[in-house]
């Protein structure tokens, strides 16, 4: 259907034609498409994400600071190179993830990526069907390229030798590159007890890389077991 404001595209201006906002919105959503973005993440914006609990615990606070990082990891774009956002599941770092992602395609108007890890190994081991018609470059080339990538769930499979090394090489290009790369993961530097802890799953090469080129994030939850916070009674 045409836009009523233009019909095609663009309004006449006594300083001459200027694009209609219908041709952006149709231009953001092509982005938004091109980003991968998981269905169940595309509402998730940073002015979306709440903070948890009581505003004097500590998961707030976390909570709350990460926030306040993302946002200014948006507003200092391209200052930033590394996010690494570790917290347990359900406090929202693929939401915050997601919400730079969003906010970097309006802002710039230019595609970002969202990968999950797990997917990605899968779908490049699958190159090695002699059958497949992509190579693992067809599928590695956006990973490297795109200005602004989040790696969701760091650490969701157990890491061997050959995804270790396809790790190191797209983080490394990407730090070379200056690229701004969002990670993700489930797993801590510390654990009370015998819980694994990020290096245990990817390994102690990779966890030292991404302590050069990444900021952690700590985010804690409610059922963060290590967390200092006495219960409420
Ligand atoms: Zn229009």
């Amino acid at each position: 259907m045409p836009c009523q404001e233009c019909k095609f595209g663009w309004i006449l201006t006594p300083q001459g034609a200027k694009p209609c906002e219908c041709k952006r919105i149709a231009q953001r959503e092509k982005l938004i498409e091109k980003a991968s973005i998981p269905a169940r993440y595309r509402h998730c914006t940073i002015d979306n994400y709440h903070p948890q609990g009581s505003p004097e615990s500590n998961y707030f606070l976390s909570q709350a600071t990460a926030k306040i990082i993302a946002a200014r990891v948006i507003s200092e774009f391209p200052t930033e190179q590394g996010l690494l956002l570790q917290g347990h599941c359900g406090v929202g770092k693929t939401h915050l993830a997601v919400g730079i992602l969003h906010s970097l395609i309006d802002r710039n108007m230019e595609a970002g990526l969202f990968c999950d890890l797990t997917a990605l190994f899968t779908k490049i081991q699958s190159t090695w069907n002699p059958h497949s018609s992509d190579t693992t470059l067809d599928i590695l080339t956006p990973i490297l390229q795109s200005p602004y990538l989040v790696l969701d769930e760091l650490g969701g499979v157990r890491t061997t030798q050959w995804s270790q090394d396809l790790l190191m090489q797209v983080v490394n290009a990407r730090y070379t590159a200056n690229l701004l790369t969002i990670i993700t993961t489930n797993y801590l530097d510390t654990e009370a007890g015998s819980a694994e802890i990020l290096t245990d799953r990817v390994g102690e090469r990779i966890r030292s890389r991404l302590k050069q080129m990444a900021r952690p994030v700590q985010i804690l939850g409610t059922d963060y077991r290590s967390s200092r916070e006495s219960p409420r009674l």
